[in-house]
């Protein structure tokens, strides 16, 4: 068993090899530790900049020995790591951070909102369905119009239907795999917002300021950060994040979707127990990015200061749009992070800039 605060060269293992794991493995560097990496595919964005790149699936027993035997503490950049994995290293002795609590919460929506509504982080009204009946019967509840989404496995805007009457319910259930659903009520959102948080393993917490974020179709597009908010907006997003983070016991960074209301209220959409998206612009505009503060909490070091230090613009860089490297390199203002993948499909991350001004 590892003992806390790990110490430089010390090795942080990461379940998944994407351009999250990429960047952890970057900033655990910086720190002066060693990573190891599993992911399914040789050449992963990650494994390329890790001491140990183990090839194999998240659930293979002989992959994740490999990773628990080298690793002093594991952990993971996306939330549908198997339930079994986890369980598994933990048999091999490994320490796992965030916790199962954490990925059994994220994996599935109606125990998300469950969870959240059980701790003080409000959420739109929301009904589970497993039947066509039961999901005819959810919509009539929650009232029509109303979004469908599968209960496990969503991302980007996937496994969701908008449903426009209670009669449209069994045929959209029907599109979504007959998998179990839950239907929420529609969110009147003025703006969608997201909070950056993270716990420490002796229990602090450090919650980044908000920032403001752009879709297109169902995919993150660019962030605003710092939002323009209110003192008593950033102090509910804050009382929210830590009561989320408390309430899961949680060690690590998290990222907290939320939408804010015309009332000035915020509702939790959704949670992701891991470093997010809408967290790349604390690269360049906080203290401590949201990489290296995720490494510290899971390694056992004090968190770092969250404070902004200036303005920033993410941009993604989808598809072939990381092909405009050349111009983002002639701006001053721009920071650039690619993540190193060779195939640049479409609608696909490649990269994102910060855009960066003084506060
Ligand atoms: P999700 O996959 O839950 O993150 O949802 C993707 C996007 O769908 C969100 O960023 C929102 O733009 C939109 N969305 C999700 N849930 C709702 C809701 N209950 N009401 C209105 N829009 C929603």
């Amino acid at each position: 068993m590892s003992a806390f605060p790990l110490p430089p060269g010390s090795v942080i293992g990461i379940l998944g090899g994407g351009q999250l794991g990429r960047m952890l493995a970057q900033a655990a560097a910086r720190l002066g530790f060693d990573v190891a990496v599993l992911e399914r595919e040789h050449d992963a964005p990650a494994g390329r900049v890790a001491a140990h790149a183990i090839e194999g699936a998240y659930d293979d027993p002989a992959a994740l020995k490999s990773l628990a035997d080298v690793s002093d503490v594991v952990t993971f950049e996306f939330e549908n790591v198997p339930a079994a994995s986890v369980a598994k290293l933990a048999e091999l002795g490994a320490q796992v951070a965030p916790g199962p609590r954490a990925l059994a919460v994220a994996q599935d929506r109606f125990e998300e909102k469950t969870f959240l509504n059980a701790n003080g982080a409000p959420t739109v009204a929301f009904a589970p369905a497993d039947s066509p009946e039961a999901a005819v019967e959810a919509v009539a509840r929650i009232g029509a119009p109303a979004l469908m989404k599968t209960r496990r496995e969503g991302y980007d805007g996937k496994g969701q239907r908008w449903v426009e009457h209670a009669s449209d319910a069994a045929r959209a259930f029907a599109e979504l795999g007959g998998r179990p659903v839950i239907v929420e009520a529609p969110a009147e959102f003025v703006r969608e917002l997201s909070v950056i948080a993270a716990r420490g393993r002796d229990g602090a917490t450090a919650v980044y300021p908000l920032a403001e974020n752009h879709h297109e179709h169902g995919i993150l597009r660019r962030s605003l950060a710092p939002a323009h908010a209110s003192p008593a907006l950033t102090e509910q997003a804050e009382r929210i994040a830590r009561r989320i983070l408390q309430g899961l016991d949680y060690v690590g960074v998290i990222g907290i979707e939320l939408f804010e209301l015309k009332d000035g209220r915020l509702l939790v959409n959704e949670i992701a127990p891991r470093v997010h998206n809408t967290g790349h612009w604390t690269q360049d505009g906080c203290e401590v990015d949201q990489f290296e503060q995720h490494i510290r909490a899971v390694a056992g070091w004090p968190l770092g200061p969250t404070a902004a230090t200036a303005r920033v613009e993410m941009l993604n860089l989808l598809g072939d749009e990381v092909d405009g490297w050349k111009r983002f390199a002639a701006e001053p203002e721009t920071r650039i992070h690619l993540y190193g993948k060779r195939d640049a499909k479409p609608g696909r991350k490649m990269g994102h800039v910060n855009k960066v001004k003084p506060l």
